[in-house]
């Protein structure tokens, strides 16, 4: 009997993760799937339970290292039908977990409503930057949450409301496996004010990081109030080449990527940035990327 039996419109086989990251590096998933409704996803979920199939949750793959072997078991992306919905609520906007935050930064500027500026420059999905409380200088996602839809791996779906969430440097108390939707409290604005914040932002990220390369943003987590690229740059390391990947010279906690990177260039770049920083501050840096 087939798997995925009646599915086969959302269900690939053997899709190529390098085209799912901005890395652009990553094997094959050995099923890569992309449910329309939350009812689909409960009973793919279901399915890859019964056959013990480890499940793999994708937004746009921007904090992602995927490795050349590719992922053996179901990569599943909210990226269409019901998860790419966005409605204006009281105080704020609801989206589903595939909206990419770009688009709803934008169209937050178009309806007047300020909170998510912050976002600004980081590219991901609505799932995928609340479970990373993606942010930074200009503040994180996690302060304008107001509640969050989510699904566990066992197909209940429930709510949690801001009372019940928990946010911290680049991590959440979400553990449910699926991010379905998300609500924003967010304040009414004139839109040339918001985008004026906006263009600031941009102005700074544009200055500070390589946005135009392939790169999965900052490698490691700032450790213990030090700055991660500051380490690597006291390491000596800006420019620091392994294969295809190498340290960036205008951020060096960004480990860029040439075509042909393979993700073993990456890792390998990496255990090198750890052992030398490590030797120069006594620091062990941790991962915020994470490794698949
Ligand atoms: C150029 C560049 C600049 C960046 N700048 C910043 C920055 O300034 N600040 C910052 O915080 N990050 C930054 N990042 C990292 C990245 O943008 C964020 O981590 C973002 O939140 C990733 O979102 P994503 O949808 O791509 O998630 P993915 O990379 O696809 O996934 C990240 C994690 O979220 C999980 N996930 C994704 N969707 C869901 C869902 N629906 N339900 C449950 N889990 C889910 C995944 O399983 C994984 O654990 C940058 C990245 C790049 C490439």
């Amino acid at each position: 009997m087939k798997l995925f039996a009646g599915f086969e419109p959302i269900v690939k086989h053997d899709e190529p993760m390098a085209s799912h990251t901005w890395f652009r590096i990553g094997g094959p998933a050995r099923y890569f799937i992309e449910p329309r409704t939350v009812e689909e996803l409960s009973e793919v979920a279901r399915r890859c339970r019964e056959n013990e199939i480890p499940m793999y949750v994708l937004g746009s793959g921007a904090n992602l290292l995927v490795d050349d072997a590719g992922v053996k078991g179901a990569v599943i992306r909210l990226g269409e039908g019901q998860f790419t919905e966005t409605t204006l609520v009281e105080g704020g906007v609801r989206a589903g977990a595939g909206v990419e935050m770009g688009k709803l930064v934008l169209r937050c500027v178009r309806d007047g409503l300020s909170g998510l500026e912050c976002q600004t420059g980081i590219p991901g999905t609505v799932g995928g930057c609340v479970k990373m409380n993606a942010g930074g200088a200009f503040g994180d996602i996690g302060s304008v949450v107001e509640a969050v839809t989510v699904m566990s791996e066992t197909g209940e779906v429930f709510s949690r409301h801001r009372t019940e969430l928990a946010f911290a440097y680049r991590s959440t108390n979400i553990t449910s496996k699926f991010i379905l939707s998300a609500e924003f409290h967010l304040n009414e604005d004139a839109p040339e004010r918001i985008l004026k914040q906006i263009k600031q932002i941009w102005i700074y990220k544009k200055n500070t990081q390589p946005l135009t390369k392939r790169n999965a943003g900052c490698v490691f987590k700032n450790s213990r109030g030090m700055s991660a690229g500051a380490l690597i740059d006291r390491a000596g390391l800006k420019g620091k080449r392994v294969g295809g990947a190498y340290v960036s010279r205008k951020h060096a906690n960004f480990i860029l990527a040439d075509p042909g990177a393979t993700a073993a260039d990456v890792l390998k770049l990496i255990n090198i940035i750890r052992q030398e920083v490590y030797k120069k501050s006594e620091v062990y840096l941790e991962l915020e990327i994470e490794v698949w």
